[in-house]
């Protein structure tokens, strides 16, 4: 079985195009109609599937070895594989790859884990292990699924030019198929496309590490061959790894925007997604208490895009003897106020509400958030700075901010609200008036419940509340009309 080459640069992507070019120019083989395909690498288990006279008589594993493991019971199960296909050859194999999605994989890790089972460390491990199950009703129970990737050995099937074209034999046939396996004419097509993958991976419900390239022209295959054990028609575009496993030294408390008392966990250093990560998120009290995390435990951090980094579960099986069930502290770790957790909740809360610093930097931060109003410049560090100065006690004060006040800051460079792009707004505090300006609805949390938040929606101060005509007004100034008027 083969095993494919990997790139981890660009450099190397364009490197492996210009072997291949190399490579065929040396045999006289004219490469000017040189296409590729892309498809996401599916991080499963790598599978082979029979079909004699479109009936499905064989799955097997396809490790490193020539025969894989048998595992036809078991791949049987898995409803979305087609056990007969329509208009069949004599013969078809069908390479593709069986992965557990991965709120499936979250679902069996918890369920494990309340059974006081071993918990998996990731979804190929959870795949892998599903499918080598002795009893197959074990791996019914395991909400697998596989995608077609490739033919194999075949015998009386019509003659197909390109890989694509395998793909849509795949995908007549009944075959599930990645829907974004794509063609391109140039390596730099392909480039852009790897890139595309890397910005949507977090939105796939079933983990990718990479990219699978692939010479398009299926003649040029036996014309490249391979070199040892690579193929030379073939790359594989990894990136950085989503999830690792770290040990997680200690659980912390913050206080949050509507008083709930926040964990989060302090981890051993680790790098995951391209990072070195220290801190994650564990959401909130329920979550932390349903995946049953503790101080001491080894644990799986996922960080995928710009989400923050977070706990996903604990290996239990890993767990020091010693290791205590975390609780909420008794106090509010910003105002010291004894915390209280009311009847019908599963949250403990800082019971301050308007007097609580804590809860009013979380507010102040997520209303000049992205999520809410986008205050350009404005941040953690800003407001955190404002408060510490006194220069404001709520959101309402952001409106209310001097020129001076913001000046002087920023003389001392404390803030950074300047917008260099537009000369007219090169003066500190003119993302504030340009959110405020902004006709955009706050999301994500403003108005919820009846808190502060209400409160800021219909504050008069709130400069969103000038009627229309001047915002408008305010938004075509005449450096936007046409010159000389
Ligand atoms: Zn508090």
């Amino acid at each position: 079985m083969l095993s494919l080459a990997t790139a981890r640069t660009e450099e190397e992507l364009v490197a492996w195009e210009k072997r291949i070019r190399n490579h065929l120019a040396k045999r006289d083989i004219d490469a000017s109609g040189l296409t590729y395909v892309t498809e996401p690498k599916i991080d499963g288990l790598a599978i082979s599937l029979t079909y004699e006279n479109g009936v499905f008589v064989r799955g097997a594993t396809r490790g490193d070895g020539k025969v894989g493991e048998d595992v036809t019971h078991n791949i049987q199960t898995i409803e979305e594989l087609p056990k007969e296909i329509k208009d069949a050859p004599a013969l078809v194999e069908v390479r593709g790859e069986v992965y557990m999605p991965l709120a499936a994989f979250a679902e069996l890790n918890q369920r494990r884990v309340d059974a006081d089972l071993p918990a998996f460390a990731n979804p190929r491990n959870s795949a892998a292990g599903s499918i080598r199950q002795v009893d197959p009703r074990a791996t019914a129970e395991r909400p697998l699924s596989v995608w077609s990737y490739a033919l194999g050995t075949t015998d009386g099937i019509r003659r197909l030019n390109t890989h694509f074209d395998e793909v849509q034999w795949l995908a007549e046939h009944g075959f599930k198929t990645n829907p974004d396996t794509a063609q391109h004419q140039s390596i730099e097509e392909v480039l852009e496309r790897c890139h595309w993958w890397l910005d949507n991976r977090d939105k796939l419900d079933f983990e990718i590490d990479g990219v699978v390239i692939k010479v398009d022209q299926l003649n040029l295959w036996k014309e490249l061959g391979s070199a040892g054990r690579e193929p030379r028609w073939a790359i594989a575009w990894k990136f950085p790894p989503t999830t690792a496993t770290t040990k997680l030294l200690e659980i912390e408390w913050n206080v949050g925007r509507t008083g709930h008392m926040v964990p989060w966990a302090k981890l051993d250093p680790v790098r995951v997604g391209g990072v070195t990560v220290s801190n994650a998120t564990l959401h909130n009290e329920e979550d932390l208490e349903r995946k049953d995390v503790r101080a001491g435990d080894t644990v799986v951090v996922l960080r995928a895009g710009d989400v923050i980094p977070q706990v996903v579960s604990a290996l239990p099986q890993k767990r020091p003897k010693d290791a205590a069930k975390p609780l909420p502290p008794t106090h509010c770790p910003a105002c010291d106020t004894e915390v209280v957790k009311p009847e019908d909740s599963v949250f403990s809360i800082c019971p301050n509400r308007s007097g609580c610093p804590g809860q009013i930097f979380q507010h102040i931060k997520h209303f000049v958030s992205r999520g809410a109003m986008d205050i350009e410049g404005l941040g953690e560090k800003q407001v955190h700075r404002f408060l510490e100065e006194g220069l404001i006690s709520d959101v309402a004060d952001i409106y209310n901010l001097k020129q001076e006040q913001l000046e002087a800051l920023d003389r001392m460079g404390e803030t950074s609200f300047r917008q260099p792009h537009r000369r007219d707004r090169q003066v500190p505090g003119a993302a504030v008036l340009e959110s405020a300006l902004r006709d955009r609805p706050a999301r994500g949390g403003i108005g919820h419940g009846g808190g502060a938040g209400t409160r800021v929606r219909h504050d008069r101060r709130d400069p969103r509340r000038r009627p229309r005509a001047d915002r408008r007004d305010r938004r075509h100034r005449p450096d936007h009309g046409p010159p000389g008027k």
